[in-house]
């Protein structure tokens, strides 16, 4: 049997870091190292998949702009929809990891594994993560079972999905979890062992492509004292919608709800998550709600909802309910 195509589609990151001591694994430069680099320093990649490689970035993921997602979509829409690969795996800095994933779990129109993969050791660290991660990352992608189940994040033995996975960790290794329901799968030794099924609409299921526009969404916290000042700057500078991450069950002070009535009046979709990382937002307080998002996954799905004309706020709750 002929092995699977996996193209690996670097873009940065510290799993692609170079610094100057092994023993220093917070000073270096994120996405330093060429792909090919990468993948020298993982052992046996051959024998799971025929692999390719492109560096398509070399980006620190704390600069990743939402013209950035939309660019790395087109690019991996063009792969998915080659004959010649099976799967993708892309490696990309763990800060803003889960965004990108989630947003490629929306737009991309296929139902081929694609697998995202960082580390939180450079490349020149002691013990780095990066290979291990990688080797976990192809195995992922060129199982047959990974097919269908939206974008997903291989990390430190652990299959996220995109949708529920969000790093909660600065430094270790172990960084990435899904706080609501775990993981999908773990994978070791070249094996995979699934325990779950995204079940809200992915990839092929959406009304979104990489040609959905993107408006400009905000995201605000909410904490003791916090002025409302904010809120009613975030009306004046252009954004057509504002993420709450409100205090606890996604709730906002009187001072605070005042601004977000303001905003609502003045025609900003306005949607409450909550600050605390985990638990599910109904809608309330005239917001609506983003179930068990995190704030910053639901500000990319309310771009995408906004950009596809889904604004008006019973439509955007339907939008919530089912991504
Ligand atoms: N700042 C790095 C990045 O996101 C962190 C990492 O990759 O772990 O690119």
């Amino acid at each position: 049997m002929s092995m699977p195509r996996i193209r690996i589609v670097a873009t940065g990151g510290t799993i692609a870091g170079a610094g100057s001591r092994p023993q220093s694994t917070q000073v270096y430069a994120s996405g330093a190292l060429d792909v090919k680099d990468l993948c020298a320093a993982v052992p046996g990649l051959n024998e799971l998949a025929q692999v390719e490689t492109e560096q398509f970035a070399a980006l620190d993921s704390k600069n990743a702009t939402p013209a950035f997602w939309r660019a790395l979509a087109v690019r991996l829409q063009e792969l998915l929809d080659s004959e010649a690969v099976d799967g993708l795996v892309v490696t990309h800095g763990t800060d803003t990891l889960e965004e990108t994933a989630y947003y490629l779990h929306l737009v991309l129109k296929t139902r081929k594994p694609v697998v995202l993969v960082g580390a939180m050791r450079p490349a020149t660290a002691l013990s780095p993560d990066g290979p291990l991660n990688l080797f976990n990352a192809v195995t992922v992608a060129a199982a047959a079972e990974a097919a269908d189940r939206g974008v997903l994040i291989a990390f430190n033995h652990g299959i996220f999905g995109a949708r529920d996975a969000t790093k909660v960790n600065a430094n270790r290794p172990d960084a990435f979890a899904a706080p609501n329901g775990g993981p999908l799968g773990l994978v070791q030794d070249g094996c995979v062992s699934w325990l779950a099924r995204p079940d809200r609409m992915h990839t092929h299921a959406t009304r979104f492509s990489c040609d959905t526009p993107l408006p400009p969404v905000e995201v605000l916290v909410g904490y003791a004292g916090a002025s409302a000042a904010l809120i009613d700057a975030v009306g004046a500078c252009g954004a057509r919608g504002l993420i709450w991450a409100g205090t606890g069950n996604g709730s906002a002070s009187k001072e605070a709800l005042a601004a977000l009535d303001r905003l609502r009046a003045a025609g900003l979709a306005v949607v409450r998550t909550t600050r605390t990382g985990s638990g599910c937002i109904p809608a309330g307080q005239g917001m609506v709600g983003a179930g068990t998002l995190s704030p910053w996954k639901a500000r990319v799905l309310t771009m995408l909802a906004l950009g596809a004309g889904c604004g008006e706020p019973q439509l955007l709750q339907s939008v919530f309910d089912t991504h």
